[in-house]
């Protein structure tokens, strides 16, 4: 099917974008990779009348150190994320996550703001954004704001961001000695959609295991922390991994559709869970993340 008619917009700066987010109101939409709007409105399921393409505006495509973070552009691509010298030698977590998005096509297209303003429940990108406390700094007509990856995601594909906001900045923290990382997920075949994603950050000083930071990804309406097998994993000098990955069940919800049953993910989640804290622990005690 073809997308219903629509008006096509390309302003050049970002002011310029959000005065006509406010100028149209519900009727617009931002265009960015297009990897999840275009299919969406080829099959009629949206209908903007105004479309308001944000690749050609400057500036906001970028990879780039901001103190005890790294600071990346909305526009930024996947594939750029993927392979950013950067980000692998400060926020592995994020560059390894980004390279299993669906296939080389999409990943030159699609954006990293556009993943996350999208808030697909099952997306590598709000995951890891969960997971690392990611910062998202968005624009409106009022100004700028930062909202917290807790606060961001709200409901399925539903976010924080106002109608007449833009997203233009995501923030993670740089992981260094002392940190490790895991992410592993189940899909039917590689490059599909996961069922299934677990991200881990944990933190060692010594021996102890002094952070963890466990998220979830298609168990929930939006992605989750495991909160308690998080406070598991810092309950003292004897945890026991296998009994963390399995307090982590308790994210799942009654989440069953035609790629699997609540019953699969309830299986598939400690597993999961296991192999990324298995991976993050021997990064972090091994000096490396
Ligand atoms: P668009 O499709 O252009 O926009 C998506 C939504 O976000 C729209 O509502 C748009 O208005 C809004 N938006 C975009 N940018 C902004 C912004 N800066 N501020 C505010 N709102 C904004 N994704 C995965 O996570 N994992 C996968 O395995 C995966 N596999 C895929 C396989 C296929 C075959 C396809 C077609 C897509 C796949 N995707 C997958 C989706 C892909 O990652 C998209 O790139 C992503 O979901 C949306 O990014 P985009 O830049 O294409 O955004």
């Amino acid at each position: 099917m073809k997308p219903a008619r629509f008006d096509y917009y390309t302003p050049r700066s970002l002011s310029e974008a959000i005065e006509l987010l406010g100028r149209h109101g519900d009727e617009a939409k931002l265009l960015a990779g297009g990897q999840s709007l275009v299919p969406m409105m080829n099959l009629r399921l949206a209908q903007p009348a105004i479309l308001i393409d944000l690749n050609h505006v400057e500036g906001l495509a970028y990879i780039r150190p901001d103190h005890d973070r790294v600071a990346i552009g909305a526009m930024t691509r996947h594939h750029e994320v993927a392979g950013s010298d950067l980000l692998r030698e400060r926020c592995g977590l994020l560059s390894t996550a980004a390279g299993l998005i669906g296939y080389p096509a999409i990943r030159h297209r699609g954006t990293l703001g556009g993943s996350l303003a999208h808030a697909d429940p099952v997306s590598e990108m709000p995951c890891v954004a969960m997971t690392l406390d990611a910062e998202l700094v968005a624009v409106g007509p009022a100004g700028e704001r930062v909202i917290g990856a807790g606060e961001f995601f709200q409901t399925y594909f539903t976010t924080a961001l106002a109608p007449d906001e833009v997203l233009r900045e995501v923030r993670v923290p740089v992981l260094g000695a002392g940190d490790g990382w895991g992410f592993h997920e189940s899909a039917r075949k590689t490059g599909d959609f996961a069922t299934v994603a677990v991200a881990v950050h944990l933190r060692v000083t010594g021996d102890a295991v002094v952070t963890t930071r466990i998220g979830i990804a298609g168990v929930a309406d939006r992605p989750v922390r495991a909160g308690a097998a998080e406070s598991a994993m810092s309950s003292g000098d004897d945890v026991n991994l296998e009994e963390v990955a399995g307090q982590a069940v308790a994210t799942v919800e009654e989440v069953s559709d035609i790629h699997a049953s609540a019953e699969y993910r309830r299986r598939v989640v400690p597993v999961l869970v296991r192999r990324a804290l298995d991976d993050a622990l021997a990064m972090a005690r091994g000096g490396r993340a």
